[in-house]
């Protein structure tokens, strides 16, 4: 078989730019579907962080004028990884988030700079002044959403696969951008991007696709219900034969604790021993009591609503009053960061809260907590659980989303099959979680039962092996459809 060319669109990858999980699957799925006879090339914002970290870097095309500047198309490596960077100063050179000013809210041009990513990625897709010309453009969340729509004007055009990494983030805007942003009039229409009265570019990405995929089966059975659907449950069930969900995969090079650099005492399933060492490097690092014995939970998370840490918040007496421990890494919602701070700051010793973003500390958490809380309202896939199970920190998570999919409930019939790599919980109430954090508790008070979770949990396959093989079915499928 032929290898596929594949055209990538995304916001963030891993290395070069990361805000969460999109960033990851950016980055490690190419890498595994270059195993598979798949190339991928990835168009990406020049951020300057993007622009610092090519490798390698040829100029392939000019745009005398992209949404109020020129562009330059860079070609270059990074990280593995074959990108290609809009150089576009007037867009992208700015520091920071890719999508927030330092004023806290999304930059005023966010739909010109995303309609740009977009633009430029359908131009290259159909070969205009270049060689791109891909099989497949398979484009990630909202801000890659309008290069379908620009696509769909093209009467030769690649196939095109959506995936949907989180309906929560839809770029909506309104109407009136239609004529700067490039689209016809006749495109605001339910049959098109018009999403209540808004312009959304997600909306595009679902609706212009040849496929949508989701990260998880679950997810994909809970955007077509009213509940989970964010607006677009209606539409997703009209296109329900064409939406699949395929579980996310971690790096196994980056996410590995036999070898990973960040960590006190490496470790493995032959050696899960070891992990004592980066409990108690953690505990002091964070000024915990390094008491061996002490359940340590650990959360590291966006702080916001989605991801429950209001609940666990409420959940906090209970968990001390167990004479467990508890160390949070995240960032997000200023209101919900301060009391996250101020319960840190009111049980020294028992609570440590690092607000901020950092990639060191993250693995040190997962190699070092005994159990992962992931009480997360919604959750499309998650990353942090699959990292949890492979560095042996037993995910303690909400049923739902990938979390369902990824983690086996160590109920009475796991434990007696002699199965389980977790715990899970449902509702998502308060008082659910606290179940669950007393059942966890109870298991930890076993510990020949806690080993065998921890070895389940290390031997569970989080690798990209399985989802790489899923996408390049779904793109030969597709390429063999279109051929007819
Ligand atoms: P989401 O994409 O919704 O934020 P995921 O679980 O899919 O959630 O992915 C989150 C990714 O970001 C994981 O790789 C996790 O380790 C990382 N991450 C989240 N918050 C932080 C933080 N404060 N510091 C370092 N890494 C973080």
């Amino acid at each position: 078989m032929r290898d596929v060319t594949v055209l990538g669109i995304a916001s963030e990858i891993f290395p070069l730019i990361k805000t969460g999980g999109l960033a990851d699957v950016a980055g490690a799925l190419p890498v595994a579907l270059a195993d598979e006879g798949v190339r991928v090339t990835t168009l990406v914002p020049g951020y300057p962080s993007v622009l610092a970290g090519l490798a390698g870097v040829e100029s392939l095309r000019h745009f005398t004028e992209l949404f109020g500047g020129p562009a330059r198309i860079l070609r270059g490596r990074a990280g593995g990884l074959d990108l290609l960077a809009i150089d576009a100063p007037h867009l992208y050179a700015r520091p920071g988030s890719p999508y927030i000013g330092p004023d806290g809210r999304d930059w005023p041009d966010n739909a010109q700079r995303f309609a740009a990513l977009g633009a430029v990625a359908a131009s290259l897709a159909v070969g205009e002044g270049n060689g791109v010309a891909p099989d497949i453009v398979h484009a990630h969340d909202w801000q890659a959403g309008l290069a379908l729509a620009y696509l769909h004007h093209h009467a030769r055009r690649p196939g095109t696969v959506f995936t949907a990494h989180n309906l929560a983030f839809q770029g909506n805007y309104p109407p009136s951008l239609m004529a700067e942003l490039g689209l016809p009039a006749s495109d605001f229409a339910i049959d098109g991007v018009e999403f209540y009265g808004n312009l959304s570019f997600l909306k595009a990405g679902l609706f212009y696709a040849d496929r949508i995929t989701t990260v998880s089966p679950t997810y994909a059975a809970e955007i077509r219900t009213p509940q989970g659907g964010m607006g677009f449950d209606g539409l997703l069930r009209t296109r329900a034969a064409l939406l699949s969900g395929i579980l996310n995969g971690i790096d196994e090079t980056v996410w590995n604790p036999a070898t990973d650099p960040h960590i006190a005492a490496r470790f493995s399933t032959a050696r899960p021993g070891r992990r004592s060492i980066n409990k108690e490097a953690l505990q002091s690092r964070l000024g915990l009591a390094t008491t061996p014995g002490a359940l340590l939970f650990g959360v590291i998370s966006r702080i916001t609503w989605q991801k429950g840490l209001d609940l666990l918040l409420a959940n906090l007496p209970g968990l001390l009053g167990l004479g467990a421990q508890l160390a949070l890494l995240g960032s997000g919602e200023p209101g919900l960061e301060d009391a996250i701070a101020e319960a840190a700051a009111a049980h020294p010793g028992q609570v440590a809260a690092v607000i901020g973003y950092d990639e060191a500390l993250a693995h040190q958490i997962q190699a070092g907590v005994d159990a992962l809380l992931i009480p997360s309202r919604f959750e499309p896939c998650g990353l942090t659980q699959l990292c949890g199970l492979r560095y042996g920190a037993l995910p303690v998570v909400a049923r739902v989303g990938g979390l369902a999919d990824t983690v086996i409930d160590a109920n009475e019939a796991a434990l007696a099959a002699g199965t389980g790599s977790g715990v899970q919980f449902a509702p998502v109430t308060q008082e659910m979680l606290a179940v669950a954090i007393q059942r966890t508790a109870s298991l930890w008070r076993e510990p020949a039962t806690w080993r065998r979770l921890q070895r389940n949990a290390m031997r569970t396959d989080v690798s990209w092996r399985r989802p790489a093989a899923r996408y390049v079915a779904l793109y030969r499928a597709l390429i063999t459809e279109r051929a007819h």
